[in-house]
């Protein structure tokens, strides 16, 4: 196959959702069309579960879960879709933010009865800012959920998205008939039989006609023709340049676990979602279709065998072919370096591949000189920009609990920060190690894998700080500035790039500095 045509074929995506949406079950049955998997549950949750478990095995099983479930790819109709997995839970929201760097276009879960949750706004704006393609499946119609129209508002409200129902539900509930396919104008009646593939679709061109009415009931029909009236009417009709420049949002409705509306979900989303888009670096816009390899790390994952502490990193190709055992060069590091066994991921298994294209996602045997973000080329020193570090919200000093062991330690650390986990900050003052993390779970998986991984022990102390926020003046040299540092000496450390962040103890003491200091920039993201 041509190299372009490779690229035309590729779909890299990611389904975002709050917890208990049925992310896993969507999964799954897209897995299920593809023939990747042969039986429901083969696919495990990624989720968080309290309880049975201590907190840290749950921790472990957690983390091999998410290895196995990092990227699963397959083939549908002559596209090559790759899933890249996004863990619901918020403690892990960076690491969703992370890998929503390296998809083409997301769909977005949401459950009919709870309508839009938390985690769906955060993650959706993070896709908004970013003018990722949506598309919606709104999930679990077998069960009584809030009516379509109120959803529909709903989300334009919340998520301030602007949506067009492509699919619509007939009944719901203990009532639900089907669903009325818009973009393919066919009904495929629900008979909750979760085993068929093939779903029964009956062709409706002509909605006026009585066939309607004979299908679904002539109370159901004159409803359903109300409701596409209304639809009609009010929402905007699909157009496939609004969708992709991430300014309109098609929505589907069904039920992921009977396998209903899956089909049409699917099969909409191959036609319109976009194959690997274009990507920009610090110095240019660079194409999918060059010639030459460029791609980026956007995950790190430790390995699991605790013997050998070489980790896998994830890189998404933005340019070119790479190819296994080829000389490439690490931007950072200034350094070439070869892959001997790349791997690819599927859904069941991972194998070594040697060619793989834009869209794609390999996995790299790294033994400490990746960290997220990093850069791989043919040679041109380009960097890719848009994978920023989030303000932490939680803070603690860390301490050495084995005087013997500080260089492991230290080693932990660096390299735990690399893969992401968490920030680390040192005071100014004292040179105290302060981290920072986005969830309070992230404490203790360091202090689990600082300890089983590095053999080093480590205990922490609380620390009073409200957010953390890079400090940027518009002259460094500013009396302005110089003030600033003196009084907030205190609250000021560097981080592992050497920029200066302010630990603002309250939101008041923000709010005042932001006040006194006009001239000084605080962010609230790495990259400004
Ligand atoms: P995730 O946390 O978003 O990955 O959600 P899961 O896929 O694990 O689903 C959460 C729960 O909802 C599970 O018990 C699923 O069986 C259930 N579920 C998923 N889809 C549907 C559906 O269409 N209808 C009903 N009734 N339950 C569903």
């Amino acid at each position: 196959m041509k190299f372009s045509e490779e690229i035309k074929r590729r779909r890299t995506f990611g389904i975002i959702s709050h917890p208990d949406a049925g992310k896993t079950t969507l999964t799954e049955k897209l897995l299920l069309f593809g023939g990747a998997i042969q039986e429901a549950g083969a696919v495990k949750s990624n989720k968080i579960k309290k309880g049975a478990t201590s907190d840290f095995m749950e921790i472990e099983r957690q983390r091999g879960i998410s290895v196995a479930t990092s990227v699963l790819a397959f083939e549908y109709e002559g596209t090559k879709i790759n899933i890249l997995d996004t863990p619901g839970h918020k403690d892990f929201a960076e690491d969703t933010f992370r890998t929503l760097t390296a998809v083409d276009s997301v769909i977005v879960v949401i459950d009919v009865a709870k309508g839009v949750e938390e985690q769906t706004e955060k993650l959706v704006e993070v896709c908004r800012m970013r003018n990722i393609p949506m598309i919606v499946f709104i999930n679990k119609l077998d069960r009584e959920g809030k009516d379509a129209f109120e959803l529909l508002d709903e989300i334009e409200q919340k998520l301030n998205l602007t949506v067009t129902p492509l699919s619509f539900p007939i009944g719901m509930g203990y009532d639900f008939k089907g669903i009325y396919n818009i973009w393919e104008q066919n009904v495929n009646l629900f008979t909750g039989d979760p085993r068929r593939d093939i779903e029964e679709t009956v062709e409706i061109s002509d909605l006026e006609s009585n066939e309607l009415d004979k299908l679904i009931g002539e109370k159901a029909a004159g409803t359903l023709r109300d409701e596409l009236e209304l639809v009609h009417g009010v929402y905007p009709d699909f157009d496939k340049e609004a969708y992709l420049a991430g300014n309109l949002q098609p929505v589907f409705f069904g039920s992921a676990l009977n396998n209903f509306g899956v089909r049409e979900l699917l099969d909409c989303f191959i036609t319109i979602a976009p194959p690997p888009r274009p990507k920009d670096s610090d110095i240019r816009k660079v194409e999918p279709s060059e010639d030459n390899f460029t791609g980026f790390v956007f995950k790190i994952h430790a390995n699991m065998d605790p013997k050998h502490r070489d980790r896998l990193a994830f890189i998404k190709i933005v340019s070119g072919k790479f190819e296994r055992n080829t000389p490439y060069l690490h931007v950072r590091h200034n350094k070439k370096l070869k892959f001997s066994s790349p791997n690819a991921f599927f859904a069941e298994r991972k194998e070594i591949v040697d060619v793989s294209y834009p869209g794609d996602i390999v996995g790299l045997h790294d033994t400490g000189n990746f960290k997220i973000g990093d850069t791989l080329t043919e040679g041109e020193e380009l960097r890719y920009k848009g994978i920023p570090s989030f303000s932490p919200e939680h803070f603690r000093y860390i301490n050495n609990a084995d005087p013997m062991k500080s260089k492991q330690l230290e080693k932990g650390i660096d390299q735990l920060m690399d893969e992401g986990v968490a920030q680390l900050f040192t005071l100014e003052l004292n040179g105290r190690k302060v981290i920072g993390t986005v969830g309070a779970l992230q404490f203790e998986v360091i202090q689990y894998r600082l300890e089983h991984e590095y053999g080093a022990k480590c205990t922490y102390e609380n620390l009073n700080v409200h957010k953390a926020c890079w400090v940027e003046p518009n002259d460094p040299k500013s009396e302005e500035f110089k003030d600033f540092k003196r009084v907030k000496q205190k609250f000021l450390a560097i981080d592992k790039q050497g920029q200066l962040v302010f630990l603002a103890d309250s939101a008041f003491s923000l709010q005042m500095a932001q006040q006194k200091y006009p001239n000084i920039k605080f962010h609230f993201t790495s990259e400004f």
